[in-house]
């Protein structure tokens, strides 16, 4: 199995010479080689290429996709309306949300409704299925994805996704200092072989944005050595943080974790 990194950004795209390497679009990541069905985590812009390159690897025949959405905000959502499938009468998309933040449902028609969008939600042409899972585990062909729930504004959660013996743990957005939720992740972590981390800040930006629910790349590392996983990914990247920055972080944290890596666009990383 492969992770396939088509957004790796936090907030808004970015597009621009200043994120050429790392990438502007926001989260949306993909499960590849784990059987026919496709698996997704989150909608940001990074699904438009990612439903571009599906249609094309399906040739024509029918789509199986599950998405796996950790919450709502815009950056996880705001690619859906331009992934192509949704607008194929041949493929059939399950979404699926936790129960740590809103109500499925009414986010994803909100933001196809009026005056936000042309074409409601109700009206795509795949059949679409939507799944709550509360905390409960879906199972996904040979792959079990279980909601973890998260510090942030509004709930969100991670998903802990294992799958003949690998285990990856994804937590786009999330911060430390909530003694419960910070426990949780841990647990969540511990061993895995992937660990992507929201690392929306360094250390001395936190200091200014503490309560805006991300977390930073050295607290990211602290997680990733005391459970103990094999790599750590670096994820939801400030809209302000240059590759040049990036490429300085990734440095910094290999001395705190020596298996870490900065997620990039268009990565795909062996699991
Ligand atoms: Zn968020």
């Amino acid at each position: 199995m492969r992770l396939r990194f088509w957004g790796v950004r936090g907030s808004v795209p970015t597009p621009g010479p200043a994120t050429l390497e790392f990438g502007g679009n926001t989260p949306c990541l993909e499960l590849q080689g784990a059987g026919e069905d496709v698996i997704l985590f989150d909608a940001g812009t990074g699904i438009r290429p990612a439903g571009i390159d599906l249609l094309a690897r399906a040739a024509g025949r029918p789509l199986r996709i599950h998405l796996l959405l950790s919450h709502f905000h815009w950056d996880h959502i705001q690619g859906l309306p331009f992934f192509t499938p949704l607008f194929r009468s041949n493929s059939h998309i399950t979404i699926y949300s936790s129960g740590f933040s809103a109500a499925l449902s009414e986010a994803l028609h909100g933001q196809m409704s009026a005056p936000y969008f042309p074409v409601p939600f109700a009206s795509v042409a795949a059949r679409v299925d939507l799944v709550e899972l509360g905390s409960r585990t879906a199972t996904i062909g040979s792959v079990s994805v279980t909601p973890v729930e998260v510090n942030h504004p509004q709930g969100a959660c991670a998903y802990s996704v294992e799958s003949d013996g690998v285990r990856f743990l994804y937590a786009p957005d999330r911060e430390h200092g909530d003694a419960r939720l910070d426990a949780v992740l841990q647990e969540a972590a511990r061993g895995a072989t992937v660990f992507v981390s929201d690392a929306q800040y360094t250390p001395e930006e936190y200091e200014a944005h503490r309560g805006w629910g991300h977390t930073t790349w050295a607290e990211s590392a602290r997680v990733a050595r005391e459970a103990q996983v094999k790599s750590l990914v670096l994820f939801s990247h400030d809209p302000s943080h240059s590759d040049e920055l990036l490429r300085r972080i990734e440095k910094d944290a290999r001395r705190e974790f020596a298996d870490t890596f900065v997620a990039k666009e268009g990565w795909e990383f062996e699991l």
